[in-house]
């Protein structure tokens, strides 16, 4: 086989990863992202800067890769349809149009008879008046929310009366789950009924933004089981090619909830490149560009800490770490608020 060329839309920190993983295999990377300072141009081969509705960068970016997927949902339905007349898109773009948006994503989960909180879109602020029962809840964003953006806890009618939103946007309002604990389940599908599949993962939040990553997540054996089975048939349903992420909510009487999909490779699978012979992110070009698949070995227990907005500064300071410390610092150019910078692996 010549050079293998993947595409990756998208170039934040997961892009980067893919980025690092793609060369282990000697593959080439083209990265295409509306950032002009995309943390993965430093990783990558080729880095093309467009928005994401520029059809002519969009097939000229097709053209020079030979597989594309993507490191993150929101892009364009459209944008993905075009790519997938010219070149294979993995994960297929209508799974990418189901996942973007919260409703379509948890009428889904409902189909396959997988629970989920309950939920119910909201069009207009009348329509609280008869949403009582789903109070105490979240109003979120229907499309392009993460780290809990465009999420608003509403705990009371009042809350919702004080709200100053355009409702036209789509909404939903989920039911707040007593959580006992999140836990993720990482899965990468190869194709029918082949597919590797990682151990759940517990994961803790801080203001909505995961904070803490570790295995073994202390669950209970059903839990551990039902969690995976889940994901599997998800992950079969979707037809899916590629690493894909479940995150469960386990509540006070250890009920497991589907909270959501990602279609991509996922923050939570961070320790996966140190405590796996194959990391997710590998896992996912192995998959997406046809190749082998190697049976997957837990090599140790881990834990992730992500580091946020300026706690990433210390550690860029001082290298002190010991030989089961792992730092990565995604190089993006501007420390914010509440934006993941780095994350350190720690294998335990
Ligand atoms: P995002 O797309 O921002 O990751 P999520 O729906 O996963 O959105 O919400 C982020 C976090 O907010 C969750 O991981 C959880 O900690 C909390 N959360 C969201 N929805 C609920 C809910 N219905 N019940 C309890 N906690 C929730
Ligand atoms: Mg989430």
């Amino acid at each position: 086989m010549g050079e293998l060329n993947l595409g990756i839309i998208g170039g934040g920190q997961l892009g980067s990863m893919l980025c690092m993983a793609a060369k282990k295999l000697n593959i080439k990377t083209i990265i295409y992202c509306d950032d002009v300072d995309a943390p993965a141009q430093n990783f990558c081969d080729e880095f093309i800067f467009a928005d994401y509705s520029n059809i002519e960068k969009i097939i000229e970016f097709a053209n020079k890769s030979d597989v594309v997927t993507y490191e993150f949902e929101n892009i364009p339905y459209e944008t993905l349809n075009e790519i997938n007349k010219v070149k294979s898109v993995y994960p297929k773009p209508s799974i990418n149009r189901i996942i973007q948006h919260r409703l379509a994503e948890k009428d889904f989960v409902n189909k396959l008879n997988l629970r989920t909180t309950r939920y119910v879109l909201v069009e207009k602020k009348e329509d609280i008046n008869t949403l009582e029962d789903f109070l105490p809840g979240i109003l979120k964003t229907t499309t392009m929310g993460y780290d809990g953006k465009g999420q608003y806890p509403i705990k009371t009618i009042l809350d919702f009366e004080n709200l100053k939103i355009n409702f036209s946007k789509g909404y939903i309002l989920e039911k707040l789950v007593k959580l006992k604990k999140e836990i993720s389940v990482i899965i990468t599908r190869f194709g029918n009924n082949k597919y590797e599949i990682y151990d759940p993962i517990e994961n803790t939040h801080e203001d909505q933004i995961l904070k803490y990553s570790k295995i073994p997540a202390e669950i209970n054996k059903e839990i551990y089981n039902l969690s995976k089975e889940w994901a599997v048939i998800i992950a079969e349903e979707l037809k899916y090619i590629g690493t894909l992420c479940v995150e469960f909510f386990v509540d006070r009487n250890d009920n497991l909830f589907v909270n959501e999909i990602a279609p991509r490779v996922h923050n939570s699978g961070h320790l996966t490149i140190n405590a796996y012979n194959i990391s997710q992110f590998e896992n996912h070009i192995r998959a997406v560009c046809s190749l082998e698949k190697v049976q997957l070995k837990k090599i140790s227990n881990a834990k992730m800490v992500n580091l946020i907005g300026n706690q990433i500064k210390p550690y860029r300071e001082n290298k002190n770490l010991t030989d089961k410390e792992f730092f990565y610092d995604y190089l993006k150019k501007e420390i914010k608020d509440k934006r993941k910078m780095g994350h350190i692996t720690t294998l335990i």
